[in-house]
């Protein structure tokens, strides 16, 4: 039986797992922490269960197709529901607005509550599904490293939609061009968040993004965020995939220009492909240390990462949803404050992701259970702890004003999640949440491809690599690499004619 040995247990590796071993291949997982998951982990504090990472469910789709490709019915395994409305967004100046499912009723929404016009709001939403339409095939379905991606009928579509993409433009430019009112551009901008990018710098082509959350929705999966992976992991161990926990790989075993297995602190595992879930410049850095690494991919701008203070908060807000922002006054300087001053804003853009309001026992009776975040810059060796005290007085004073509400007096469960213990517990560069950023037009040509090109055999998922990070895209990684690996047996001959 052929073997993939793969690097780490987190979504994007654990849907390869599925993928491959469907694929005929006996399947190891090897996981440095105890548990799989990676950046998607859950815990509990007293009666309050959090989230530790990911919040927000995109294309769950993804995920249904990896159970129907092993032959089995999702729903037995995995359910979500449909979240409406999907954010509740509120601005200092006292104005809030209802993002609901349905595009028309979230367009009177912003019409009444900001004097947006609704037309405009529908022909925005309009527009990210077509740019997605056009570009989704080529750009995020399949690799950007092989010929046969520019052969495909995809990039008609992706060219039909050129002067759409907004290459040359701003996602802010794109979106003052089509809202004068700045909270729904705010509104509009805040989606550049969704991979760690700045709406000031990336291009206009991340306005595909909307499209996922409103045109197709956002979920909620039973259970929480954690049961994605739990899900997939029972199917995995179905369908014959060993994963080996508390084992951190050393290093990528080579005999010339191909891959011949790996070595963990405990064993060494044989393997005809190897791929590596880990973050790609760890990959390179500490389990390839002999080979030539590609510097331009891995200088990339890092994305964004996150302080998140998870609180356990002892009485219920009836206006709150599962998700909502609080908007900062001065969004601009909040991202130059991320970007360019490599610090946390004193006015920050808070989300505040509650789950005991879809799922009730989340949190004890009367209590709800607050993931509170923050986007702050990847590590770049800042004095994390004073700006974690900082930021807590900052959060904690802003949303005591926006709610009417001491804040402080209501947490009896507590604990903090930053950049540096992100990257110490997934190994992700920087703990940057989304591996390179989107901040300029050539991003995703410059992220590294999904299988190496100098070492036969080896190939990359994940957050890191192409097409980027978020659930959606780490599973559509996963795909890519199903796609690239070779059939285990070769298809019969077709016989001569
Ligand atoms: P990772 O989760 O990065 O896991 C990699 C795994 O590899 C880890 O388990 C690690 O222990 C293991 N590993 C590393 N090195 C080794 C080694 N040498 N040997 C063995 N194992 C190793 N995405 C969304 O879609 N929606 C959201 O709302 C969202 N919010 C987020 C909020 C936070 C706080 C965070 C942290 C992330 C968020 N994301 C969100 C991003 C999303 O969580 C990630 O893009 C995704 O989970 C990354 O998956 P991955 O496959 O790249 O693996």
């Amino acid at each position: 039986m052929r073997k993939a040995a793969i690097i780490g247990a987190g979504i994007g590796g654990i849907a390869t797992a599925v993928r491959l071993a469907v694929k005929g291949y006996g399947v190891t997982v090897l996981e440095a922490n105890p548990t799989f998951g990676g950046k998607m982990q859950e815990f509990w504090l007293g009666k309050y269960r959090f989230d530790a990472g990911p919040s927000l469910f995109t294309l769950p789709h993804l995920v249904d197709e990896l159970f129907t490709l092993a032959g089995r019915t999702p729903s037995d395994y995995f359910r979500y529901s449909r979240l409406d409305p999907i954010t509740h967004y509120f601005w200092p100046d006292g104005s809030h607005v209802k993002a609901w499912a349905d595009a028309d009723k979230f367009a009177g929404e912003a019409e009444r509550q900001l004097g947006v016009p609704g037309q405009a709001v529908r022909e925005a939403l309009q527009k990210s599904a077509r740019l997605y339409r056009g570009t989704a095939g080529t750009f995020l379905q399949k690799s950007l490293h092989r010929l046969d991606t520019y052969l495909s009928p995809d990039v008609l579509k992706a060219l039909g939609c050129l002067s759409d993409l907004g290459l040359t433009t701003t996602m802010h430019q794109e979106n003052t061009r089509q809202f004068s009112d700045s909270r729904f551009v705010q509104l509009l901008d805040r989606f550049a968040t969704y991979n760690g990018s700045d709406p000031y710098q990336a291009p206009g082509t991340l306005n595909i993004i909307p499209h996922l959350e409103h045109n197709i929705g956002a979920f909620y999966p039973g259970g929480g965020m954690y049961s994605i992976a739990a899900s997939l992991v029972k199917l995995a161990e179905e369908l014959g995939v060993a994963f080996k926990y508390n084992e951190p790989v050393k290093q990528i075993l080579t005999s010339g220009k191909r891959i011949t297995g790996v070595e963990t602190s405990h064993a060494t595992y044989k393997a005809d492909v190897v791929v590596s879930n880990m973050d790609v410049v760890p990959t390179y850095r500490r389990l390839l240390p002999h080979q030539k690494a590609p510097e331009q991919t891995l200088q990339q701008p890092r994305s964004s990462s996150a302080l998140i203070f998870y609180w356990g908060i002892k009485k219920e807000f009836e206006q709150l949803h599962v998700h909502n922002i609080f908007f900062s006054q001065d969004y601009k300087a909040e991202f130059e404050h991320i970007f360019k001053y490599k610090t946390v804003s004193p006015d920050p853009t808070v989300y505040l992701n509650i789950t005991s309001k879809a799922d009730p026992q989340d949190a004890p009776a009367g209590g709800e259970n607050w993931f509170v975040m923050v986007n702050v810059p990847h590590n770049q060796g800042q004095d994390w702890q004073q700006l974690t005290t900082d930021t807590r007085q900052a959060v904690l004073q802003k949303l005591s004003k926006m709610l009417g509400t001491n804040i402080e007096s209501l947490i009896e469960q507590e604990q903090v999640l930053d950049p540096l213990l992100i990257e110490s517990r997934t190994s992700s560069f920087g703990g940057a949440l989304y591996g390179s950023s989107s901040n300029n037009r050539m991003a995703a040509f410059l992220r590294h491809p999904n299988f190496s090109s100098k070492l036969k055999g080896l190939y990359f998922c994940g957050g890191s690599v192409h097409p980027g990070g978020g659930i959606p895209l780490c599973l559509l990684s996963a795909k890519i690499v199903g796609e690239l690996v070779p059939a285990v047996a070769p298809s019969p001959a077709k016989p001569h004619q």
